[in-house]
C-alpha cells in the first residue's frame, strides 16, 4: 500500500499533486513519500515486535541522506557496503551499533574507517578479509566484532542477478565450510565473534527460501555453540520482494510469522536487511514526453528520463507501471517508452499497453523508491536528476537538480594541453 493516489484524474503524493511540483522542479525527478515510507518501516518493525531485532535498512537501495534520517529517527539501522555509504550513514546521524558492513570487496580504508567508528559487525565474506580485518583492527588496537555470511547454497528463485545465495554467486562462505571458518576466525587475536549472516538474493516473492536458509543457519549455530562459539546475532539478510506488476508476494507478517516459528529457541537477536520492501514503491519517476512518433510497425513515446536515470528496465529486464500523471479521454496503444540515452537498450516499457501520449504530457514510471536513483550515473553527461520529498501537503527537494558543472566536477585538462 502507498500513498501516491488519483485525485479527479489526477495524480497525488499525499496531499500534493505531482503535476505543481514538476512544474516548480522540472523534470525528470524522483518523488518519494515518506508517508509511505513510514507505514512499510512500521509495518515490517512491528512484524517483529515479539524478538527482539534490529533493522538495518540496505542504504544501497536508496541512500539520500534525508531517506536515511527517516529511517534512523524511526529506530533503524544501516547495512552499508562501502566507505562511502558508512560516510552517508554517519551524515545522517546513524547509531554506529546498529551498522552492518556486507560486501565481497571492502578496502582496508574501508575497514578501518568502519573499526574507528565502532560499528555493530561486519558480515565477513572470505577468509582473507577476515585476515585483514584481524590486522587492522590490531593496528588500531581495537576489537572488531564479526559475522560470517554464509552461503546457504538455496535457490532464491529471483532473477539471476539478483540471486546471491547458490554456490556458483561471489557471495558469502560456502555453508560446508563455515564450521572450520569460524574456529579460525576464533583463533584470531582481534576478533570477536558474535552473529551469523546470509543474503540469499533480491525480490523474493516466497517465504520457504528464506526458511531453507534459516533452517541451515540454525543448525550452524546448534553446532557452534556445541564448541563454545557463542553466536548472539542471527542476521538474515534482505530480499523480501514487491508488487511491481502481478507478483504476490508475502506481506511482511507472513514472512515474520513463519521467520519466527521456524527459529523458535534460537534465542539470538535477529537483524534484517530490507531495502526493497521499504523503498520501492516509496517512490516514482516523474517524467515528461518530449515527442513521440511511429515507424512501420511499432510506437514510440520519448520521454525525459532514460536508462542513467532509471537503469533497472535495460538491467533486469525489470517491469514498472507507468502511469499517465493527468488521466485522460483517450485510447490506449501499444508502444516502447523510450528515453533520449543513444542506445538501444534504452527504455523505460517494451511493447506496453499505454494511454495515447502526447507531447508534453507527464507520465510516472512507478515503483521507483529503490534501487532508481541510487544506480543513476551521469552517462551521455546528462546532469543527475532532483530527487523531491513528500511529507502531508509539502514537498521537500532532498537533492537538487545537477548543473553541467556538477558533471564536470573534479576533471581536469594537464598543462600540456592547455596552448
Ligand atoms: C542488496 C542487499 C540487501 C537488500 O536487499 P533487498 O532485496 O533490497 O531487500 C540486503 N543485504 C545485502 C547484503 C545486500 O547486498
Amino acid at each position: 500500500m502507498n500513498y501516491f493516489h488519483y485525485v479527479e484524474n489526477e495524480l497525488w503524493c499525499e496531499e500534493v499533486p505531482v503535476t505543481n511540483i514538476a512544474e516548480e522542479v522540472g523534470t525528470p525527478f524522483y518523488l518519494y513519500s515518506h508517508r509511505t515510507l513510514d507505514r512499510h518501516f512500521n509495518v515490517f518493525d512491528e512484524a517483529f515486535a515479539d524478538v527482539p531485532h534490529i533493522i538495518c535498512f540496505s542504504s544501497k537501495a536508496n541512500s539520500n541522506i534525508a531517506i536515511l534520517r527517516v529511517i534512523i529517527k524511526k529506530g533503524g539501522g544501516m547495512d552499508i557496503v562501502s566507505g562511502g555509504e558508512l560516510y552517508r550513514a554517519l551524515l545522517a546521524g546513524v547509531d554506529p551499533k546498529k551498522v552492518v558492513y556486507s560486501g565481497v570487496g571492502k578496502r582496508e580504508d574501508e575497514i578501518r574507517f568502519a573499526i574507528e567508528n565502532e560499528i555493530l559487525m561486519f558480515n565477513v565474506e572470505s577468509s582473507q578479509e577476515l585476515e585483514i580485518i584481524n590486522f587492522c583492527a590490531g593496528k588500531m588496537n581495537k576489537r572488531a566484532r564479526i559475522s560470517l555470511r554464509v552461503n546457504p547454497d538455496v535457490d532464491s528463485k529471483t532473477h539471476s542477478y539478483i540471486s546471491t545465495g547458490l554456490k556458483e554467486n561471489k557471495f558469502g562462505i560456502n555453508i560446508h565450510n563455515a564450521f572450520d571458518e569460524y574456529h579460525q576466525a576464533k583463533k584470531l587475536e582481534h576478533i570477536d565473534i558474535i552473529g551469523i549472516d546470509c543474503h540469499i538474493g533480491s525480490q523474493i516473492t516466497k517465504v520457504s527460501p528464506f526458511l531453507d536458509a534459516l533452517g541451515r543457519l540454525t543448525n550452524l549455530i546448534n553446532l557452534l555453540r556445541e564448541d563454545d562459539i557463542d553466536i548472539q546475532y542471527l542476521d538474515l539478510g534482505g530480499g523480501l520482494g514487491i508488487t511491481y506488476d502481478e507478483e504476490n508476494p508475502p506481506h511482511p507478517t507472513e514472512y515474520a510469522e513463519a521467520i519466527i516459528s521456524r527459529a523458535k529457541g534460537i534465542n539470538c537477536t535477529f537483524i534484517f536487511e530490507p531495502g526493497r520492501v521499504i523503498m520501492g514503491n516509496a517512490g516514482i519517476l516523474v517524467s515528461r514526453v518530449l515527442y513521440t512518433k511511429s515507424n512501420a510497425d511499432k510506437n514510440f513515446i520519448i520521454v525525459d528520463a532514460g536508462m542513467n536515470d532509471l537503469i533497472r528496465p535495460s538491467l533486469y529486464n525489470s517491469y514498472h507501471q507507468i502511469q499517465a500523471v493527468i488521466q485522460k479521454e483517450r485510447g490506449l496503444f501499444s508502444a516502447d517508452v523510450v528515453g533520449p540515452i543513444c542506445e538501444s537498450g534504452d527504455f523505460l516499457a517494451k511493447n506496453r499497453v499505454v494511454p495515447r501520449f502526447e507531447r508534453g504530457d507527464l507520465l510516472a514510471v512507478m515503483s521507483a523508491g529503490a534501487y532508481s536513483f541510487s544506480m543513476s550515473s551521469n552517462y551521455n553527461s546528462r546532469p543527475r536528476v532532483a530527487e523531491v520529498l513528500v511529507k502531508d501537503d509539502q514537498y521537500y527537494v532532498i537533492k537538487r537538480r545537477e548543473t553541467y558543472e556538477d558533471i564536470v566536477r573534479g576533471e581536469d585538462i594537464p598543462g600540456f594541453l592547455q596552448e
